[in-house]
Formats: C-alpha cells, sequence, structure tokens
C-alpha cells in the first residue's frame, strides 16, 4: 500500500507535531528570500507550508524557489502549530502550518490562463474554455461535492420507498415534450433516425405496465430548444412514475426527497407545502410559478372598472378582457421615471399600458383623473384596499397580458420596496391546469403538458364540447418563483387516450404511428399511473446559490449551444457522413 495521502483542508490544531504527506496543486507562493510560504491546495481545501532555510533542508527550499502556480507537488513535512500571531482565522487551518521537509514536482504548471480562486475577474467565456482550470476553484468543488450529496440524498429516500433505478435508451423516437428533437441518423439503416429523449415519458409509463410499480431516474434530455439566458440542451431530472397513485402519494414522495435534498445544503423546507389551484395562482399571483416569500396579491378591479366610461377600461372589458391591480404598500413614493420604467416592463410583457394611482396626504394622484370621475376613482381604490402612502398599479388588457405584466410588476415591486427574503425557500404545489390550450395560429387544441396526461373525470364529458374547461390531473412544484418540476396522473386506458389524441387533431393513422406502442401497452392490463420530472440541475443551483445554472453542471454550454472547452458542435469528416449515408456539404448539389 502507497503511504496515506493527508488531504491538506482538514488539518487542524490537534494534528500538531504529526508528519503528513500532501498532494496537490500550488495556490499560490510567497516569496520572503529566507522563508518561502506555498498554499497547497487539495479537495478538501487549502494549507500553508512553510520552506524555511533556517529550518528546512536545501533542496526542498530550493525547489519552493521554483514552485509556479497550479504545479501538482507532493510534499512531506511536518505540521507545527502556528504563533498567536501568525494565526489565519478565515482559512479552516489557519491555526496550523506544515514545515517542509522534501517537495517533489509531479507535473508543471503553465502560466493559468486566470487565477484559480473564489474571486476571479475571468469571463465567462475564459472559464469554460479552461474548466478544468474552472472547476479547480474551491466555491466550483463545493457546488460538485453539494450536488453529490443532493443527488445520493434523492436516491437514498426513493430507493427506502421502493423505486427501482432504472435505465431507459438514449436512441430512441421522439417524446412529445414539445420541443424540437436531437436527432442521430443510424448508419446501419440509412434514412432512417433515432432521437434522444426529450423524457423518459412513454418508457417510465411503458415500466408501470411492465409491473415494477414504482421507478425513478436521474434521466439525462435532450431539448433542442431556443435557449434563453438560463437553460441547457441537455439537463438533468429526478425522473420518477408510480402505479396505482393518487396526487397525495406523488406529493409525500417529492416532498419528501426535497426536504432532505435542501438539508444537504442546510437549507430548512417547511412541510406540507401550500397548495393553490391554477386558477387560484394566476388570479392572486398573476403566474403559475409563484414567488411566496412576499404577499403583494393581486385584485379584480373589473367590477369596479366597469360602466366607469374609462375608454381603456371599457376597451378591455369590451372585449372580453379584464382589469387588474397590485396594491404596493407604501409605493406612493416611487419617482415618476420609475413608474416610467414599470408601464415599458408591463409593455413587455404584452399589456397596452400601465395606469398608476397614489394616495398620500388624503390625495390621489394618477393620470387616469382626467378620464375617471372621483367617484369611480375612489370606487377602484377602495375595491383595491388603497390607504394612505400606496400605489395601485392597475392594467387593463386581454386577461393573459393582464397576469403576465402584473407578474412581473409584482416580482419588481417586491425587490423594489424589499419584501423579499432571500434566506426564504417556500415551496408550493399547482394543481388542476387546464388540459389544454388553444393555438389560435394553427386553429388547434395542444397539450398543456403533453399528451398523455389525465383529465380530471369530472370534467370528461366536456372533452369534445368545450375542450377548453377541461382541467387536468397536472400539477406543478414551484419554489421562490421557480417551476422545479411538473408531472400528473396518466391516462392509462387506450380508449381515452385515443379520445384525446382525436381532440388534439392527432389522426388515428398519426396515433398508430407515433405511439402505437404506447396504445397497444395500455390493452394488455395498464395500472393507473402517475409521475413527476424535477429538474436535478436548477435544485442544486437554488441549493448552492448559484446565479446560474452552469454554476453546477461541470461542462455546460453556453447560451449558444456551445462547449466552448471541446468545441462542439463540430464539422465530422465527409466519410463519416458517407458512412451514415448523408452527403458531405461540399458535395450537396447547388440550387
Ligand atoms: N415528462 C414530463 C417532463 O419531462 C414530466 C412528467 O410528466 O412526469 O416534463
Amino acid at each position: 500500500m502507497s503511504e496515506a495521502r493527508q488531504s491538506a483542508g482538514n488539518l487542524r490544531a490537534g494534528d500538531a507535531g504529526r508528519g503528513v504527506l500532501l498532494k496537490g496543486w500550488v495556490a499560490r507562493r510567497r516569496d520572503l528570500g529566507e522563508l518561502i510560504f506555498l498554499t497547497i491546495r487539495d479537495r478538501s481545501g487549502l494549507v500553508q507550508v512553510v520552506f524555511d532555510k533556517a529550518r528546512c533542508p536545501a533542496a526542498a527550499v530550493a525547489a519552493a524557489g521554483q514552485a509556479r502556480s497550479e504545479d501538482v507537488v507532493a510534499i512531506r513535512g511536518e505540521v507545527v502549530l502556528r504563533g498567536e500571531a501568525q494565526k489565519n482565522r478565515e482559512m479552516p487551518t489557519g491555526e496550523i502550518e506544515v514545515i517542509a521537509g522534501s517537495l517533489e514536482f509531479l507535473s508543471r504548471s503553465e502560466t493559468p490562463p486566470f487565477v484559480v480562486e473564489d474571486r476571479t475577474n475571468a469571463t465567462e467565456e475564459l472559464r469554460l474554455e479552461y474548466r478544468y482550470m474552472d472547476l479547480r476553484r474551491p466555491a466550483m468543488q463545493k457546488n460538485f461535492v453539494l450536488r453529490d450529496e443532493i443527488a445520493f440524498r434523492v436516491r437514498r429516500v426513493l430507493h427506502e420507498r421502493g423505486f427501482l433505478e432504472i435505465e431507459t435508451p438514449m436512441l430512441t423516437r421522439s417524446t412529445p415534450e414539445g420541443a424540437r428533437d436531437f436527432l442521430v441518423p443510424s448508419r446501419v439503416h440509412p434514412g432512417q433516425w433515432y432521437a434522444l429523449p426529450q423524457s423518459p415519458q412513454l418508457f417510465k409509463q411503458i415500466l408501470m405496465i411492465s409491473g415494477f410499480e414504482r421507478y425513478f431516474q436521474l434521466a439525462r434530455c435532450f431539448r433542442d430548444e431556443d435557449l434563453r439566458a438560463d437553460r441547457q440542451f441537455e439537463f438533468t431530472q429526478i425522473d420518477l412514475e408510480m402505479s396505482f397513485p393518487t396526487e397525495e402519494d406523488i406529493f409525500d414522495t417529492v416532498e419528501a426527497f426535497l426536504v432532505e435534498a435542501f438539508a444537504a445544503a442546510d437549507i430548512g423546507v417547511a412541510r406540507p407545502f401550500r397548495r393553490l389551484t391554477f386558477r387560484e395562482a394566476m388570479e392572486t399571483y398573476g403566474t403559475d410559478r409563484p414567488d411566496l416569500r412576499y404577499g403583494l396579491p393581486l385584485c379584480d378591479l373589473s367590477e369596479a372598472a366597469a360602466g366607469t366610461g374609462f375608454a381603456p377600461f371599457d376597451k378591455a372589458l369590451g372585449a372580453g378582457g379584464a382589469v387588474r391591480g397590485l396594491r404596493v404598500p407604501e409605493g406612493a413614493g416611487l419617482s415618476r421615471k420609475r413608474l416610467d420604467e414599470l408601464t415599458e416592463k408591463a409593455r413587455e410583457h404584452g399589456a397596452g399600458g400601465l395606469l398608476w394611482m397614489k394616495k398620500a396626504g388624503g390625495e390621489v394622484t394618477s393620470p387616469a383623473k382626467k378620464g375617471l370621475s372621483q367617484d369611480h376613482l375612489d370606487r377602484i381604490l377602495q375595491r383595491a384596499e388603497v390607504s394612505d402612502g400606496d400605489l395601485l398599479l392597475v392594467v387593463a388588457d386581454r386577461e393573459k397580458a393582464v397576469f403576465a405584466a402584473l407578474a412581473a410588476l409584482r416580482a419588481e415591486a417586491a425587490r423594489e420596496m424589499k419584501l423579499v427574503d432571500d434566506s426564504l425557500h417556500v415551496f408550493c404545489w399547482v394543481t388542476e391546469f387546464p388540459l389544454l390550450g388553444f393555438d389560435e395560429e394553427n386553429r388547434q387544441w395542444f397539450p398543456m403538458n403533453h399528451p398523455f396526461t389525465g383529465p380530471r373525470e369530472e370534467d370528461l364529458d366536456r372533452l369534445e364540447s368545450d375542450p377548453g374547461s377541461v382541467r387536468a390531473r397536472a400539477y406543478d412544484v414551484v419554489v421562490n418563483g421557480w417551476e422545479l418540476g411538473s408531472g400528473s396522473i396518466r391516462i392509462h386506458r387506450a380508449d381515452l387516450q385515443e379520445r384525446v389524441f382525436r381532440v388534439l387533431g392527432i389522426s388515428e393513422a398519426e396515433g398508430k404511428e407515433r405511439f402505437g406502442f404506447l396504445l397497444d401497452a395500455l390493452k394488455y392490463g395498464a395500472p393507473p399511473h402517475g409521475g413527476i420530472a424535477l429538474g436535478l440541475d436548477r435544485i442544486c443551483a437554488i441549493a448552492a446559490g448559484a446565479t446560474s445554472l452552469r454554476d453546477v453542471i461541470a461542462f455546460p454550454k453556453t447560451t449558444s449551444g456551445i462547449c466552448l472547452m471541446t468545441k462542439a458542435p463540430a464539422a465530422v469528416s465527409p466519410h463519416q457522413l458517407r458512412e451514415l449515408g448523408l452527403e458531405p456539404p461540399d458535395r450537396r448539389p447547388e440550387r
């Protein structure tokens, strides 16, 4: 057996007098002539090693003089207590240091592209190009230790509850999660393609039909979406499915592992999570992923606004829209400039404009005073329960725009009024989503989630006559304004699945062609089943307090989908293309 290596970051005062062998990276060198200090870093942390001409072998001191940042070294030495004045309270190992006996270079480093320290001014591009250097930074190491712990705890909770971890294929057929597929050409079957899974959805349903009763997987999913700031083409889901479940069984399972997962980061999560129906969430917060760390509920002003003769109200209500408001307690002090910015924000979210009313010193100020009588104004302020010192923001438009604009303004106002407690993590379940949405452009119903989501039994008779009113047995889990995951109790009967396909405009032939295997499986004894998938990357980012998913994914891609380290995606050889039955680009006939 080789001599035991000592973890640098674990040394404490109690180790004084011990001989140790350290192996790690040179984080820093301070050369004072007679005395050289090297800070040695390994996964456990940092420790200071002293090379003292008076006390250490000349060869060791000479070698230390040659050491550069990020060299990999092996150092033998003795742990000693530092003098009181030399103690470094900021470092966990700051009470001791190691007096060097020898230094051996295991590998040398060129000058690093940036300093490997938590506080870096390297651009993210540089960090991603030299990802191995970036990942050496203690803050990043900490994120991945946490990620490992979270994954381990989730697995443990699920394992203890009888869930089996079963892998599903990467090379498969398209699964409809609503994004574009990544396609892989088949060499053996020219002209045929695999799709990378957008989720294991159909496989996990089939695993229930296969009798496994409880499945989970930390599953990689691939979605070729237009990348928004914090999305990745490939991501990891905690994916699970149960047979014979009620919604309560799913909620209980998820709450149990989320409590454990966040506890890994010393974050307390209160159970049971709050519950809101989709409609409640929209009417109260304007969004189906509400941030419940603060109040600021919206109010419905449609009734108070009706019959006022005020043109923007008449127009919105006449077109079947809504008038809703957001009371910002003590917000009357907001400047005109800030209100203009908020108006701009409302416009960005699809509203035609924003109306504001301030009450201060008994006086009401509002641009709406020109078009609204005092009576009508009072009625609105009263309905919104506006007190002296408050600000009322009002949006009159199509309901969708009203909600979107007020949800955005609510978040802005909460920040502005300092109502957000960043130490809180408030979870909730949102339930009773509509089963279907209507695509005005294509005049077509589409599944709000995916087409295997079960409708609520009591709404079933309206599936054909009033599809928009049918609620799904679907649920989302939300924390602090982030959707962490979504799932549903599924359709488990072939006849109902075919009915839903028909409403979605999926013909029998198309249904057979794309999902024939599922429809067949549903005909051979499918248990009632349901499940959910939660974004593991997001969970880790929130638990780690990271600002970007990229800080908890070892090798992420940029917002334009490029891996700056490997330079993927990249061209491939004409030979590879020909083998796949694809034409090299230069041979493509001119058009
Ligand atoms: N397959 C769904 C998704 O990936 C989750 C689920 O319904 O379980 O979003």
